[in-house]
C-alpha cells in the first residue's frame, strides 16, 4: 500500500523509520484513522481537530496545520489510486536515540493509505458476538494514543473466544470497545457512555447523535452496566471501520433479546450509508 513518511511518498512494506524513532521505541504519539468514501474523506475536520486534541495532551508539536494535512492526505489519495481507502494518520515525537525525556527533534509524521478493512457482510447482516473483559487501561482513553496493549490484549482474547469485540468494564460500567463506542436500545432510547477521560470521543459517535436527532431517537449520554447490557432490547458498536455494527450475543451463547439485530440498529446503519454516499 502507498505510505508517507516525513515528506516523502513510498510503499509501505519499504523500510523508512529509523530504529530510533519514538513511536516504534515508545508508542510516544497519536493517531487517527479516517475513512475516505468515494475519495471524499468523512468528516475529515473533526478527525483532525481530534488529532490536534490528542497531541495537544501529550504536549506534542505535530508541525503542520489542518490545512497542511489536508493536503498530505489528499496527495496520499490521489496517489494510491483507490477511492475507498481507510487512511491511518500518525505523529510522533520524532527521530533522536533512545531517551524517555522529550527529544528536541521535529516530530515525525506518517500515513497509509489502504482499501477498506471490509466487515463480513454477513457479521453485519446476522450481529456479532462481544466478550465482556476488565477495563485495564490507563485513565485518558481519550487521547488517541499509539499505546494500545490492554486493547490489544482485551480483543486477542475475544477473537479466541469466536467474537468480534471486547467490551470492556471499569468500576461496574461499560466504558466503551477496543476499538469502537458501545451503546444499548431500551424502550426505544439509545444509551451509551458519556463523553470523560475514560472513552474516546468517537467520530462516528457524533455521526451516530446526529443521525438519532434526526430520526427523533432518543440518545441519552448515561452509562450503564453489562447486566444492563445483557437486558437491552438491542445494542451495537460503532467505529470509522465497522460503521454501525449489531451485537446480538455473549461470549457465554447467551443472546440479547432474541439475538437478531434491532431496527434501531438497522435504521441508524441506513442512514450512515447514506450520508457517507454508499446509497
Ligand atoms: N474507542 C476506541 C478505544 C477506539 O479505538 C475507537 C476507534 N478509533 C473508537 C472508540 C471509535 O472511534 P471512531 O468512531 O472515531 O473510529
Amino acid at each position: 500500500a502507498l505510505a508517507y513518511f516525513n515528506g516523502s511518498f513510498i510503499q509501505s512494506d519499504e523500510p523508512a523509520v529509523p530504529i530510533d524513532e519514538r513511536g516504534h521505541q515508545f508508542g510516544d504519539g497519536v493517531y487517527e484513522v479516517i475513512r475516505i468514501y468515494k475519495g471524499r474523506p468523512f468528516m475529515l475536520d473533526e478527525h483532525l481537530d481530534r488529532l490536534f486534541k490528542s497531541a495537544e495532551a501529550i504536549r506534542l508539536e505535530i508541525g503542520h496545520d489542518g490545512e497542511s494535512l489536508k493536503r498530505v492526505i489528499g496527495e496520499l489519495t490521489q496517489k494510491s489510486g483507490l477511492s475507498d481507502l481507510d487512511l491511518y494518520v500518525q505523529a510522533t515525537r520524532g527521530i533522536a536515540p533512545r531517551n524517555h525525556l522529550f527529544p528536541a527533534c521535529p516530530a515525525s509524521v506518517s500515513m497509509t493509505a489502504k482499501p477498506f478493512r471490509e466487515i463480513p457482510a454477513e457479521a453485519r447482516a446476522t450481529g456479532v458476538s462481544v466478550m465482556l473483559h476488565p477495563d485495564e487501561r490507563w485513565l485518558n482513553c481519550w487521547i488517541k494514543s499509539l499505546n494500545l496493549l490492554p486493547n490489544i490484549l482485551a480483543k486477542q482474547a475475544a477473537s479466541e473466544r469466536g467474537c468480534l469485540e471486547a467490551i470492556l468494564v471499569r468500576d461496574g460500567v461499560v466504558t466503551e470497545g477496543t476499538s469502537s463506542n458501545v451503546y444499548l436500545v431500551k424502550d426505544g432510547a439509545i444509551r451509551t457512555a458519556p463523553l470523560s477521560n475514560q472513552i474516546l470521543a468517537g467520530i462516528t459517535r457524533i455521526a451516530v447523535q446526529r443521525i438519532a436527532h434526526e430520526l427523533r431517537i432518543p440518545f441519552v449520554e448515561q452509562s450503564f452496566t453489562p447486566e444492563e447490557l445483557r437486558q437491552a432490547d438491542e445494542a451495537f458498536i460503532t467505529s470509522t471501520t465497522m460503521e454501525v455494527m449489531p451485537v446480538v450475543r455473549f461470549e457465554d451463547g447467551s443472546l440479547i433479546r432474541d439475538g437478531k439485530p434491532g431496527p434501531v440498529a438497522r435504521a441508524l446503519y441506513e442512514r450512515f450509508r447514506t450520508i457517507t454516499g454508499q446509497d
